[in-house]
């Protein structure tokens, strides 16, 4: 009897602490596996846009558009649904001219595309995505936002394949990448989805870029040009 007591002495105290324990610590949520930002250039493209913003939404994933100014009038409502639904838009040019090599007309494209975007969305120093990746020592001297390129290639628009384009990123994709796709190509859409959907279920997360910046924390700098947040993109 006296043996039974001790014991329920010695366990309640254990027992009244694993319970406390239990109530006090929550399962905490899994780490991400790693951060991703998906790119669309030449945007915005209609209804193909519109199926990857609603597949986008339905997954709970976001990305950025880098939107060339011409294509902006009529498709006014597409940008700010971007933008209400938490993903980020950014300029490349009015025309999709290089930027590189043609002074103050290409400078004068950004500007141009700037304005617009202002005009529609509000807000000021949209972030720049040079045509082909393309910018040069001027360029960057004379422009005030972060440029960004990209680190991961997908050439979507030559294959012109899902299952193709899906691969190149499934395969080759590292925490932290920036990937270049086009929203021009129904195949882009596809393989953009079934991206997200490989890789969110190995518990990668699907960000815009200036989150991506945050998340690995790295304060952006206007004029440079980056491949990811970690890595510049050499220009002459
Ligand atoms: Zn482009």
């Amino acid at each position: 009897m006296r043996q039974k007591r001790w014991l329920c002495l010695l366990l309640l105290p254990l027992l009244a602490l694993l319970g406390a324990r239990e109530t006090a610590m929550p399962a905490l949520a899994p780490q991400p596996a790693g951060y991703i930002a998906l790119t669309f250039d030449d945007s915005p493209n209609g209804s193909v846009t519109e199926r990857l913003l609603d597949g986008l939404r339905e997954r709970g994933a976001h990305a950025t558009f880098f939107i060339i100014g011409q294509q902006i009038e009529g498709q006014e409502a597409l940008l700010r649904r971007m933008e209400a639904e938490g993903h980020q838009i950014g300029n490349h040019t009015f025309t999709h001219r290089r930027i590189d090599t043609t002074g103050a007309v290409g400078l004068h494209e950004l500007e141009r595309t700037e304005e617009l975007l202002c005009a529609t969305l509000g807000g000021s120093g949209y972030w720049v995505r040079p045509p082909w990746g393309f910018a040069s020592a001027e360029t960057l001297r004379e422009t005030n936002v972060p440029l960004i390129h990209w680190s991961l290639d997908t050439e979507d628009w030559s294959v012109l394949d899902a299952d193709r384009v899906a691969a190149c990123v499934l395969n080759g994709v590292c925490d932290g990448d920036i990937v270049l796709l086009h929203d021009s190509y129904e195949t882009s859409v596809d393989a953009a989805l079934r991206v997200v959907d490989e890789l969110s279920a190995h518990g990668y997360v699907f960000v815009t870029v200036e989150e991506l910046f945050e998340r690995m924390g790295v304060t952006p700098e206007t004029g440079r040009l980056y491949s990811r947040p970690d890595a510049l993109r050499p220009v002459k």
